[in-house]
């Protein structure tokens, strides 16, 4: 049967044999210099890729060819996120677990993990925490377990979480990573107004997903596979996917997420709003060497610049997970979104817990977020605390088409400065708080639109005087 890609069966839009063929054909492809220069050529006015495309790429091994592909994705990002960075930070709410992921430290059988579930009250401790920080974004995670964080916990914690205002602070956008659910339960998250719901794939070769996933309702790769479709089907419109890269080989697993993309906009005419790649680290109860497909920084940074350029209006998410020195060279590879100050322990913000045993798995960039907001500044980045397209209701199929007739390039860089403006007078020690001012003055100048250019700057100035919440 050929490949429909608005088929709605996962076996179907994630068609094994396709896959295979289609990677076999790419290794041929990739030796024709002119088929690739052609593919980098569509990739050029951003268009993106098929993952047709993608498979051949992958399979280039001429190292100056890979030099146009990282130059081509940092050219990308420019031109459509320009320097903005958007910062966000996850919150744990709960490590109880059913299932039995053998790369997870919330693993069910893993005894050594001390189980906790944080109370609302002890929530608003957690939110106030990360509000002191300065964060307007969180990324919620929850262990999947209907018993102990069923999905009334999960909308009552969001309702708290958005409830909490502290000092100047607000959470203005709460991204949600639970377990793939029901229709009807993807329409309570949509009532409780939350950002992105993402889930990460983890792997989408079938036999590798059922064998890393041996027990417990994560086991069922279609159900899994498909929850993105039902996430839409219950009003969902801005969803974020993602491979766990180490569980099995790289290329297959990234060109069946850009399948899966495919699928997403062929039958809801809106792809993913973000692509996370989470590269497997060290937990409790596993050890790296029992995989073999672990990822290396150099084909990592293949992949990131793969995605850039397939997707370009993709948010793609870079977590602490990986190191300082590798996030900063990532984020010239395409990464707009980065997560700072992280914790991956319940209730390890208001430190509550911190003696105790309750992380999912080892962060390795552990600098406070005023230290990566310097680090950012410093490198000319402009760290960005914006919420505001949610906010706006442009989400979906209406914030890609903005993004993509670059509509959206005036207000996002007027937003990013905005809310910067904000992080600097609320959060920045002095000197780090003098090093914006001199961003935003320099940046303010970038706006394209002089109106907008002079609302930016009046709203700074009432910032200054004290006022809080502006959006464009
Ligand atoms: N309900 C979600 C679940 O159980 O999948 C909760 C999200 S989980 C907290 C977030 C993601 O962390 C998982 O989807 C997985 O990709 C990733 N993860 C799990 N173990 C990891 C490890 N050892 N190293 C890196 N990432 C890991």
């Amino acid at each position: 049967m050929a490949y429909n890609p608005k088929a709605l069966e996962a076996t179907a839009f994630i068609d094994h044999e396709y896959i295979t063929e289609t990677i076999k054909k790419a290794k041929e492809i990739a030796e024709n210099k002119e088929k690739v220069q052609a593919i980098l050529e569509k990739a050029r006015d951003c268009q993106g890729l098929s993952f047709k495309d993608v498979a051949v790429l992958l399979e280039v091994e001429d190292e100056s060819v890979w030099q146009i592909i990282f130059k081509l994705a940092k050219e990308i990002k420019e031109k459509i996120y320009g320097q903005r960075i958007v910062m966000f930070a996850p919150l744990y709410l709960s490590n109880y677990c059913v299932n039995e992921c053998v790369y997870c430290g919330y693993c069910h059988s893993n005894q050594e993990m001390h189980r906790i579930k944080l109370t609302q009250e002890e929530i608003v401790q957690e939110v106030k925490a990360l509000q002191d920080m300065g964060h307007k974004r969180l990324a919620l995670e929850v262990g999947e377990d209907y018993e102990n964080a069923p999905i009334e916990y999960i909308l009552e914690s969001i309702k708290s979480i958005y409830g909490v205002k502290h000092k100047n602070g607000a959470i203005r956008r709460v991204n949600v990573n639970i377990a793939a659910t029901t229709v009807e339960n993807y329409k309570k998250l949509t009532e409780a107004e939350i950002g992105t719901y993402i889930l990460f794939q983890e792997t989408y070769h079938k036999e590798t997903y059922e064998k890393v996933h041996p027990k417990g309702p994560k086991h069922n790769y279609n159900y899994h596979t498909e929850a993105m479709d039902r996430a839409m089907q219950g009003g969902i419109d801005d969803v974020g996917i993602g491979v766990l890269y180490g569980l099995y080989d790289y290329k297959y697993d990234t060109v069946a997420m850009l399948m899966h993309a495919e699928h997403l906009e062929a039958t809801y005419g809106v792809g993913p709003h973000t692509i996370s790649v989470p590269r497997l680290k060290k937990a409790g109860g596993m050890e790296l060497n029992q995989f073999e497909h672990l990822v290396d920084d150099k084909d990592f940074l293949k992949i990131v610049s793969i995605l850039r350029v397939a997707v370009p209006y993709t948010g793609i998410i870079i977590s602490t997970r990986e190191s300082q020195d590798l996030r900063a060279e990532l984020l010239k590879h395409g990464v707009s979104q980065i997560s700072g100050g992280s914790c991956t322990g319940v209730g390890g913000y208001s430190k509550t817990q911190e003696e105790k045993n309750t992380s999912q798995f080892q962060v390795t960039d552990e600098r406070t977020l005023g230290e990566i907001v310097s680090f950012l500044c410093e490198n000319d980045y402009i760290p960005s605390f914006c919420t505001a397209c949610y906010r706006e209701g442009r989400t979906g199929e209406r914030f890609m088409r903005l993004a993509k007739t670059g509509q959206i390039g005036n207000i996002c860089q007027a937003n990013a400065l905005i809310t910067l403006k904000e992080y600097g007078s609320d959060y920045a020690s002095q000197s780090l708080q003098q090093t914006i001012e001199r961003l935003i003055d320099k940046e303010i100048e970038k706006i394209p639109s002089e109106k907008v250019k002079q609302m930016t700057e009046s709203i700074v100035t009432e910032i200054t005087s004290g006022k809080r919440d502006f959006r464009f």
